[in-house]
């Protein structure tokens, strides 16, 4: 068999977590970082501006395959690569949902998948109503380009928003609007589809966000029972075959306090809930990303252990790199995983994370906080 060359868009962390699986399988893995220094710089085949069709064919030239680090190649840039016949995996069709969470809501609506309720906003006057059908309070979103909580606001009126409903036609000429889901916990089913269809889902896991971004991770989300295992594994099949997604896919989902199972938001690529498949699973994400999107066979899902808990290192501030205390976390937490993205120091930022795998969950959660808790403080 011959080796696929697969070239992904993007040099952040996800892209520097798909190294290692690649030289693993003796796959030729470029990278179209956007920046020198970048996180994947070890692979960093070429630096330019994925905005640009004639840099992005460019690197196409040298690969079998096209994948993505981020959801923002502009689609009219994967169109004509793939009018090229260039393998682009998950093909624009797909992507289009996952950068545009207007049309994600449109399109997940067309299978009677369960979200929360919703609603298309060009007006101040449609934003009122909305808010008071929803007993005066509602969630709203600018449809692209937000992450990590940016571009997500609580809104009581349609003055709380003034100033994105002026510059609307910068979100695409809507915003979405969504009921303010009273959620128990928040959960995210991973699962890869390949090119030749077979689907394969890893464990339903609970994410826990300190101020919108991801802060913990458990695999197996505690105490979910087998109906919500039932659900959230369908959730993920149908979305992944319906929208023909090829790779890894993160469902992002709430699980309400009246019971429902509502979906949030949908990534295309390996996932930070998934981070914990590195030591926890038997395949890890970065590993089924690069043979779904190549057509390889997948590989088994399964847990290695009862347990595994994902720490996100956020950025504290400008200095604190993380990687001056891995010495001490290393000596008092030797089961903890420690992971650097080699990324500038800046507050907030995602900068790393640490796993610990065990068949006891407070064993885990206790060395992977203390572990996270040394790096951040020093301590
Ligand atoms: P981003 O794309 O920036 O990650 P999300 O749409 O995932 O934005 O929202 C970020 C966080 O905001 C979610 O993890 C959740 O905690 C909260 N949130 C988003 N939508 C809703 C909603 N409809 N109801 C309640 N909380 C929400």
């Amino acid at each position: 068999m011959k080796t696929p060359r697969i070239g992904a868009i993007g040099g952040g962390q996800l892209a520097r977590m798909m190294t290692p699986p690649a030289i693993h399988l003796g796959i030729e893995f470029k990278v179209l970082a956007e920046s020198e220094g970048s996180s994947a710089a070890m692979a960093a085949s070429q630096v330019g501006d994925y905005n640009q069709l004639e840099v992005v064919a460019e690197f196409a030239k040298t690969v079998d395959v096209i994948t993505f680090d981020h959801e923002h190649v502009p689609l009219s840039v994967l169109q004509a690569l793939e009018a090229a016949s260039i393998s682009v995996q998950p093909p624009s069709r797909a992507l289009a949902f996952a950068q545009n969470k207007l049309h994600m809501r449109q399109k997940l609506s067309e299978f009677n998948l369960p979200m929360p309720a919703w609603a298309e906003i060009k007006t101040a006057q449609q934003l009122d109503e909305f808010i008071a059908e929803q007993g005066g309070v509602a969630i709203l979103k600018t449809p692209i380009g937000g992450y990590d909580g940016k571009g997500v606001r609580v809104v009581r009126s349609s003055s709380d928003a003034s100033d994105w409903l002026i510059n609307i036609d910068d979100f695409g000429g809507s915003l979405l609007a969504e009921e303010k889901v009273d959620f128990v916990r928040e959960l995210a089913q991973l699962s890869a589809r390949s090119v030749s269809g077979e689907f394969a889902a890893w464990p339903l896991v609970e994410t826990q966000q300190v101020d919108g971004v991801c802060a913990v991770v458990i695999a197996p989300a505690p105490s979910a029972s087998e109906a919500v295992l039932a659900q959230t594994a369908d959730i993920a099949e149908i979305v992944a075959t319906s929208l023909g997604v090829t790779g890894v896919l993160a469902v992002e989902m709430f699980e309400a306090r009246d019971g429902r199972i509502l979906i949030n938001e949908l990534a295309m690529r390996p996932h930070n809930s998934g981070h914990f498949t590195i030591e926890g699973s038997i395949t890890s994400q970065f590993e089924q990303h690069l043979r779904a999107v190549s057509g390889l066979p997948l590989g088994s899902t399964a847990m290695q252990a009862d347990h595994a808990v994902m720490v996100n290192l956020l950025g504290v501030d400008e200095k604190n790199t993380f990687v001056e205390h891995f010495g001490t976390a290393m000596a008092k937490h030797p089961v903890a995983k420690l992971h650097t993205y080699a990324k500038s120091a800046r507050k907030g930022r995602k900068m790393g994370h640490v796993t610990v795998v065990a068949d006891d969950l407070d064993f885990a959660l206790a060395q992977a906080k203390g572990a996270a808790a040394v790096l951040l403080q020093g301590i």
